[in-house]
């Protein structure tokens, strides 16, 4: 297992097409604006070495009886599940901000599975090119981006509809030695700084969409792969100074890029999926549902970080002991626990597959998920509330440097006289980046968006069944019997 200093060496000989800003990054790891992620990622490989969390951190391969980590592992029973979110969670808590790396863990999961289920019925032999595929990922530790959204044009239209056929990542030439592949992925977390692309439909499809029925993987410096870094609120602030950046470490959410791939070749020994369109929505709903699970961990961590944050500035403000702070503590933590307690549910309801692994209990995982998309937009409404309207206006941390002004700020914005002035503005800072509009949007629509949450709900809730125990009740008969 690599640790993080060995993980950041890792990217330094990665030589990719990033681009952000309109110029090149020649280096993830010593730029300014993809840093802190690089840092953040950097943890999952740390903790992996941290004897205080290596029951969470690490798991045995079953593929090789060796030590992994956790993030390469195929979760063999419920309790693998629980671990995952115990882990997600510490991450959160260590870093308040989005490590990444879960992503890859989930893709390579959900095409565990999947491959199995498409070599039952036709035999085609993926399952175990994605052994063979797992077991370099789990020995190398190497970092996966499991990329799934397309870019999807017209919402209305399936990919083969659409008026550029490239608008979903699609086969454009199969050949003796493997497939050419065009299209874009979206959203992707940590994809400038990992090393693998593993890629996934984001759709079901149908049988005019077969092109686009195509999961593989590639290195990250496959020829054809261009990464354009996308922008979040205040990013201009990684480029200098401190106070400001609010988590100047690990900066926010998960530096999502980007990814076009221009007509790039993947040998079929990479290659997962390739025309069984009927495989995209079980492939999707099984990525979806493990996803989903981690946001009651990963959010929950950094909830814990954003209350520590709010009791702070309370303290600094000279109010920790009033009654309606105490309030609002309270609610932030029971709504945060509330979140939590979903992921735990969900897991510990895992059940086992036809592959030998085991799957989330899919409902319960959406429930996480369209509970974050609001739960923690009321955690930051109540952030918001305690830490005062200091945390729309205050000025620069240029400013507090100045020698003009500085000292003005240094007298006026102090608080309880006991803490520095610095102390309050820079706990300010960090509330206001974990809860900035990038940071929110990511609860709102990582993992998907709420409404195909509601979809999955809708297609798991019985209905039928649960008509029949209301009937059964009120002693309403099972046949129509017409009028009387
Ligand atoms: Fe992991 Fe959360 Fe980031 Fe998704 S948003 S990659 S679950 S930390
Ligand atoms: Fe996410």
């Amino acid at each position: 297992m690599m640790d993080g200093d060995e993980y950041r060496e890792s990217l330094h000989s990665l030589k990719r097409d990033v681009f952000a800003f309109g110029a090149r990054i020649d280096d993830v790891v010593d730029h300014p604006l993809t840093r802190p992620h690089v840092n953040a990622a950097a943890m999952t490989y740390d903790l992996a070495h941290d004897p205080r969390y290596q029951d969470l951190t690490t798991a045995t391969s079953h593929l090789t009886g060796r030590r992994i980590n956790r993030f390469t592992h195929i979760h063999q029973n419920p309790d693998d599940l629980v671990r995952k979110v115990k882990m997600i969670r510490l991450l959160g808590r260590e870093t308040g901000s989005c490590f990444q790396r879960c992503v890859g863990c989930d893709g390579l999961n959900a095409v565990y599975n999947t491959t199995y289920l498409i070599d039952q019925k036709h035999g085609a032999g993926y399952h175990s090119r994605l052994r063979a595929y797992l077991a370099y990922v789990q020995d190398s530790d190497v970092m996966v981006d499991g990329a799934m959204t397309d870019t999807k044009g017209n919402r209305g239209l399936a990919p083969s509809k659409q008026a550029d056929p490239d608008l979903y990542v699609h086969i454009v030439e199969r050949r003796e030695d493997g497939i050419v592949v065009r299209g874009a992925k979206v959203h992707q977390t940590g994809g400038v700084n990992s090393h693998e692309v593993l890629v996934m439909p984001t759709t079901a499809l149908g049988e005019e969409d077969k092109d686009y029925a195509v999961s593989f993987a590639v290195h990250a410096d496959t020829p054809g792969l261009t990464f354009i870094f996308g922008r979040q609120s205040n990013d201009e602030r990684k480029l200098g100074g401190d106070i400001d950046q609010g988590n100047p470490r690990f900066g926010f959410v998960g530096g999502e890029a980007m990814i076009v791939f221009d007509d790039v070749f993947v040998p079929w020994e990479r290659v997962f999926m390739c025309g069984e369109y009927e495989f995209a929505r079980p492939l999707v709903e099984m990525f979806s549902s493990f996803h989903r699970q981690n946001y009651g961990a990963c959010k929950v961590g950094v909830a814990d970080v954003l209350i520590g944050a709010a009791a702070l500035v309370a303290r600094y403000n000279g109010v920790e002991d009033a009654s309606h702070i105490r309030d609002k503590l309270v609610e932030m933590t029971h709504l945060a626990e509330t979140l939590h307690n979903c992921s735990l549910a969900c897991s510990s309801e895992g059940q086992m597959t036809p592959s030998g692994s085991c799957y989330v209990d899919p409902l319960l995982a959406n429930t996480v998920k369209l509970n974050t998309t609001r739960l923690t937009y009321e955690i930051a409404r109540l952030a918001h509330d305690i830490a005062g309207g200091l945390l729309g206006t205050l000025p620069s941390e240029k400013d507090l440097h100045h020698p003009v002004v500085g000292p003005y700020m240094q007298k006026y914005l102090r608080g309880a006289a006991e803490y520095p002035t610095e102390d309050r503005l820079r706990v300010l800072r960090l509330i206001e980046n974990l809860t900035g509009v990038s940071a929110l949007v990511e609860c709102m629509h990582g993992a998907g968006s709420p409404q195909t949450q509601r979809i999955a709900i809708y297609r798991q809730a019985d209905l039928a069944a649960k008509m029949e125990l209301a009937k059964r009740l009120a002693g309403i008969a099972d046949e129509p019997r017409g009028p009387a």
